[in-house]
């Protein structure tokens, strides 16, 4: 994968966080620190002190984070665990909310069910309207890039250029390209979330998310927030996250190289009426490994995925290509509608897998 030299370089401060600092006799990778306490022998001043504040492996997991980031990030159970933290630190009672109706539908449901009770008022536009929607009187404008199921695309710089003209703030969602092929805030982007247990942890054992910003005043509220609601991993899973973190590169190498190859039978199948690989450059440095395939029925997409041997699985990003029909979720998407997580697997044997695949179908 070329990466230009400035997130190559966020790429090896990542890699390199620990072994920069080690010295004699310091274990190779990272510990891993299981403890709820730390000493405290004075005034409760030091840095730890309760593990619901902060725990070694969490502070250094947030640390290659955050050169991966190049922002101060905070780390958190899961990505909707990030997403409610995100927003109590960011919203308040009267605030409106603009998201979008073709996104993470737990995100949507987390304002509506959860958040409207206390006042948070939300708004929503499809991901095609979004550039051209009126902004005035939102407190937050909330997106991800490409969307999902749908795969559309939104111009985060024109975006974040009209957000703060409206005086909102800008929340992305990059959950599907990862920090490594597209970097939210260095387009204007004030806040960042990602549910790391995609393709960041990339091994589907762990559930784990986190918040980027730049903005201080911010991130201070962001860890009062969970410092206060307890919402902070365990050491064991944050540890999972950092260990899947050292391959992302390599991981999302094969894996957007699966789908390019693979793309190009989908397309040419009859047994596939749509394809939709968005192109999201220039803002990003891949098309990604998530291919949207419309299939001529559920049958027909379940017989794909099991000839193909993809697992069968919502979620995406791991090391196994995967498939999730999306409309079993209640997606506005046709019935064969097949997300497609296109994962490690040796490209060759892939794709004659999938070729097979489609010439039963
Ligand atoms: C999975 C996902 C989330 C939620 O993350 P969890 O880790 O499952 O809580 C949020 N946004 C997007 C785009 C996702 O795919």
């Amino acid at each position: 994968m070329s990466l230009p030299a400035p997130i190559e370089s966020r790429l090896l401060a990542m890699l390199h966080a620990r072994t920069d600092t080690l010295e004699a006799g310091d274990p190779i990778p990272e510990p891993l620190v299981l403890s709820s306490a730390f000493a405290l022998p004075s005034n409760p001043d030091a840095r730890r002190t309760y593990a619901r504040y902060t725990n070694p492996t969490i502070e250094a997991t947030e640390a290659r984070l955050a050169a991966l980031e190049d922002a101060p990030c905070l780390l958190f159970p899961s990505g909707m665990g990030a997403y409610s933290a995100a927003f109590m630190a960011l919203l308040k009672g009267g605030d409106r909310v603009l998201m979008l109706s073709d996104g993470y539908y737990a995100a949507r449901n987390l304002v509506s069910d959860i958040m409207a009770p206390f006042g948070v008022v939300l708004e929503t536009c499809p991901a095609a309207n979004i550039l051209t929607a009126d902004l005035a009187g939102y407190a937050a404008v909330v997106v991800e890039t490409p969307s999902n199921p749908g795969l559309d695309v939104i111009d985060l710089r024109a975006l974040a250029e009209r957000c703060r003209t409206a005086g909102a703030k800008l929340v992305v969602d990059n959950t599907v390209l990862t920090p490594l092929l597209q970097q939210p805030l260095d387009l204007g982007a004030d806040i960042v979330i990602v549910s790391d247990t995609k393709a960041m942890a990339g091994h589907t054992d762990v559930l784990m998310g986190h918040v980027a910003s730049r903005d201080a005043a911010y991130m201070e509220r962001l860890l009062s927030v969970r410092n206060l609601t307890g919402n902070i991993p365990a050491p064991y899973e944050a540890w999972l996250l950092l260990r899947g973190l050292e391959t992302v590169e390599l991981r999302l190498e094969r894996m957007c190289a699966n789908a390019r190859a693979a793309l190009p039978l989908l397309q040419a199948s009859e047994a596939v009426s749509e394809v939709i690989y968005p192109d999201p450059s220039p803002q990003a440095l891949d098309q990604g490994f998530l291919i949207g395939a419309t299939f001529a029925s559920a049958a027909a997409a379940d017989r794909f995925l099991e000839r193909a041997g993809f697992a069968k699985m919502t979620s995406f990003g791991g090391l196994h290509s995967s498939g999730d029909r999306r409309a079993r979720w209640g997606d506005t998407v046709p019935e064969g509608f097949l997300r497609l997580s296109f994962g490690v697997e040796p490209t060759a044997a892939l794709i004659d897998a999938v070729q097979a695949a489609l010439a039963d179908g």
